[in-house]
């Protein structure tokens, strides 16, 4: 495995409250990754520790978060600015939220080139949006996000965040407040970018079935810890704490399948 992300022993606190216990985890380069749990277990403490995006209340005690070689705890801010934005990407929640109200997508989308310094190429915009799934590019382009559905906005969130081509893609419970359609695309797109484009994926959900749906390896957290880890078959099929137990039991049946994009078939 080409490791990536190799999280060692991380514990965050906010004042008195540990929200983080210990928490070690690896990915390789291409990898994906699903930590599931309750509200409130630490998910996005976790991924804001990833991203060094946590609140000036959190405080990193100790452990190590190493990306590529660079460990994230101590590096400068110079160093993480950079990073994330080619290397790491994030996608918040809302996606309406994190779109300008004022702005064009096209624009928004553009934007991020320029920011980087790059020249934005003829019709890169709609081929992006493709890519995303979005069946008229044209339209979304041009609309302004109060234009758009929820889903929408989130995949248009979803493309942003990798337009400058990322090697880790870090979502925050991508598929919050979306209807079921919404959803599966949301998580469609996920899938697709991490089988087919090979970006490595780290969800954090609280919907154990959309993480069956979208990674190939599941870790559980609980009060901050990770109590199971392992193949998203073998922790489907098979889970080894009455927790995760709960958790596979409280999903819908509405006849979703577990089965990821990019599996074939
Ligand atoms: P999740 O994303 O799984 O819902 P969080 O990481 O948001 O969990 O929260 C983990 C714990 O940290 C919770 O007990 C929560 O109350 C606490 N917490 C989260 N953010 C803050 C904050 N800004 N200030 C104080 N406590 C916080
Ligand atoms: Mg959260």
């Amino acid at each position: 495995m080409d490791g990536l992300l190799e999280i060692d022993s991380l514990t965050v606190s906010y004042g008195p409250n540990r929200a983080l216990a210990s928490v070690s985890l690896e990915l390789g380069a291409g990898e994906s990754l699903a930590v599931v749990g309750e509200s409130g277990s630490g998910k996005s403490t976790l991924l804001r520790s990833i991203a060094r995006l946590l609140p000036c209340q959190a405080r990193i005690e100790s452990g190590a978060i190493e990306f590529r070689g660079t460990d994230l705890v101590t590096a400068p801010g110079r160093v993480l600015r950079s990073l994330r934005g080619s290397q790491i990407a994030y996608v918040f929640q809302n996606g309406r939220e994190s779109l300008d109200p004022l702005f064009t997508v096209g624009r928004q989308l553009d934007e991020v080139l320029r920011a980087h310094g790059k020249e934005v190429p003829p019709s890169w915009g709609e081929a992006l949006l493709r890519r995303m799934g979005i069946e008229d590019p044209g339209r979304v382009l041009a609309a302004f996000p109060r234009e758009l559905s929820g889903g929408q906005c989130q995949r248009v969130a979803v493309a942003l965040s990798v337009a400058c081509g990322p090697s880790l893609l870090l979502a925050d419970e991508p598929t919050g407040g979306l209807d079921e359609e919404a959803r599966d695309k949301v998580g469609g797109l996920l899938g697709d970018l991490n089988a087919r484009e090979g970006v490595a994926l780290v969800t954090v959900t609280h919907d154990i079935g959309f993480a069956a749906q979208v990674a190939r390896r599941i870790a559980v957290m609980r009060d901050g810890r990770i109590v199971e880890e392992g193949p998203t078959e073998r922790v489907m099929a098979r889970p080894s704490q009455p927790y995760t137990r709960e958790l596979i039991d409280a999903v819908p049946r509405t006849g979703r399948t577990f089965r990821r994009v990019g599996d074939g078939a």
